[in-house]
This record gives C-alpha cells, structure tokens and sequence, in this order.
C-alpha cells in the first residue's frame, strides 16, 4: 500500500497568507499624507487573519518592523523623524480614558489620558505609529520602546465594529484589526475615502475567505 503523500503548502511570499487565504489580487496601493509604522509583536499568533502586513502592502508610504525593541523612532522607521510630528494609537480600550460620551475619532490624550484641549491637527502630524499584536505583545513593545512615551497619544474610538464579527473574540469584542485601525486613523487624518475603503475592502475579502475555509472544513468533517 502507498503511503499518504504529504502535501506540503507553502505560503504566498508576498502576503505570507496560506493559498486559501491569498489577498494579493485585491490589494491595492493606496494613498495617505501621512505615514503609517505598524510595530509587529515577533509572536503575533495571528497569522491566519493577522493584518498588518496587509495593511503596509497596501500602502507605499508606511513601514513594517518585527521586533520587540528599537532605541527611537528614527531607528525604527529608518528616517529622519520628529518625535513631536508623530502620534502612537492605543489599540483597544484597555486605557483608562474618560471616553464616555466622546464622539467618534481620534482622541488626543495626555500622560495620564486625559484629553489634550489643543488637540494636533492632521497638519501637525508626519505619521503614525500603531501597534500590531495581542494585547499583551501591545503592551510588551509599549514598556520596551520608551520613546513612544515621547510621541503624541492618540485613542481611536471606532465609529463602526469590526468586520471580524464571530471570527475573533479576543481579546475585546470592540477592537479593531490593525488594518482597520489604520483605516479609520487615516480616514480620520483626511486621506482620501479610497484609501480607508481600500484597506477594508481587502480586510473583508480575506474574512470571506476564511469564512469559506472554515465552511468548507466543517463539511469535510461531516462527510
Ligand atoms: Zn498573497
């Protein structure tokens, strides 16, 4: 009798997805004023709906860095850079921000997360600086890279839920996917509406595609 061949499926190189769960064809590039450095957790576990290498596929002007720690800004984006032109986005709503009855946006805080009265405007931003990970690994690159405490601080309050709806539970229900927090911050920063339906467009088709993969599992269990 033959043994069982074992299939071996690499991921695509580019979007590092399995075959199934492929995004290339729909990722576009999207423009955006402002720079995006997306700092990636080297455990982010994610790697079936994980999003921040979506997100810096689809946008030229942003940086994608795997790591724990970097000694500045100007190591991690490999640039020049101006601390107080940046702002990092909190991910999730694990800070304590008198958010209650705030509208929707992109709220500038102090140290101790009060909002700032004068708030930047897009004009006074270079970039942004967002966080990929759980909310641990968040919180891990946050103690490590200290210089983020230099930048401005921004809580995104999303105006929509996420589209991971049933496929993600962790670690809030109210959080975004990193590409998504992209979206919305950049929406909110004034880029053009392509752009933040772009990168969620490309978001949804790779849930679709995970849905349909997760279908098509549990009717091969059944037969
Ligand atoms: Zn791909």
């Amino acid at each position: 009798m033959a043994e069982p061949s074992i299939v071996v499926v690499e991921n695509c190189p580019h979007c590092q997805k399995a075959p199934a769960l492929c995004v290339c064809e729909s990722i576009q590039q999207l423009a955006a004023r402002h720079h995006v450095l997306i700092l990636q957790h080297p455990q982010e576990p994610d790697h079936d709906l994980g999003s921040a290498r979506i997100a810096h596929l689809s946008l030229p002007n942003s940086t994608l860095k795997v790591g724990l720690s970097w000694p500045n800004l100007k190591t991690a984006l490999g640039k020049e850079a101006v601390n107080s032109r940046w702002a990092v986005l909190y991910l999730g709503s694990g800070i304590k921000a008198p958010t209650a009855g705030k509208k929707t946006g992109l709220i500038f805080v102090d140290k101790k997360g009060i909002p700032l009265e004068a708030a930047p405007t897009p004009k006074d931003l270079d970039g942004i600086v967002v966080i990929d990970g759980t909310w641990s690994q968040a919180k891990a690159l946050w103690w490590r890279n200290a210089w983020l405490l230099k930048l401005k601080r921004a809580i995104l309050i999303p105006s929509q839920p996420s589209l991971y709806k049933e496929l993600r539970r962790e670690p809030r229900k109210e959080c975004l996917s990193t590409i998504e927090t992209v979206a919305d911050a950049l929406e909110i920063l004034g880029a053009p509406p392509a752009t933040a339906n772009g990168l969620r467009g490309t978001f949804k088709v790779l849930l679709d595609k995970r849905r349909a993969q997760l279908k098509e599992a549990r009717a091969a269990r059944k037969s």
